[in-house]
């Protein structure tokens, strides 16, 4: 933690306090220029890397998330909000997995489960198009297989 008078790196830490959002304020003093400033430190989540059918990494982006989820439930009885709430849960349940990277199908699966929830029609709309399921046997089986689990 750099002075923000002088840039010096070294401080002193004077008091430290712990918030309920998991934050910690700092009170520091630089030890050149013997100014007092405080400092916020919050917990960053990291979202897991996505690992391809072929292998490659994908960064999980919500947006893309968001865009298919709003294809699937276009001209559908669901508010925007619940669409951003779903995306919101998924890059949650991601982060919660504590893994650095976790098989991209999962965030198709994830998705699948929460609409499943809020309108099937959606959930079945999505299962066509982000899963590549091209034929009626492979939708049925994996309408069967998540239904199974
Ligand atoms: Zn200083």
């Amino acid at each position: 933690m750099k002075c923000p008078y002088c840039e010096e790196p070294r401080t002193r830490v004077l008091e430290t306090n712990h918030d309920k959002r998991g934050g910690t304020r700092r009170r520091r003093q630089c030890r050149n220029c013997g100014e007092r400033f405080s400092s916020y430190e919050l917990p960053v989540l990291a979202t897991p890397l996505l690992i391809k059918k072929d292998n490659t990494r994908e960064e999980f982006r919500r947006d893309k998330l968001l865009a298919g989820l709003r294809v699937a439930c276009a001209k559908r009885p669901i508010s925007a909000a619940a669409i951003e709430n779903i995306a919101g849960e998924i890059e949650a349940e991601l982060q919660q997995m504590g893994s650095a990277e976790v098989k991209s199908r999962i965030v198709g699966d994830l998705a699948i489960k929460k609409l499943k929830e809020l309108d099937e029609v959606a959930y079945i709309r999505y299962a066509i198009v982000y899963l590549g399921l091209q034929d009626l046997d492979s939708i049925q089986e994996e309408i069967e297989r998540l239904l199974n689990e």
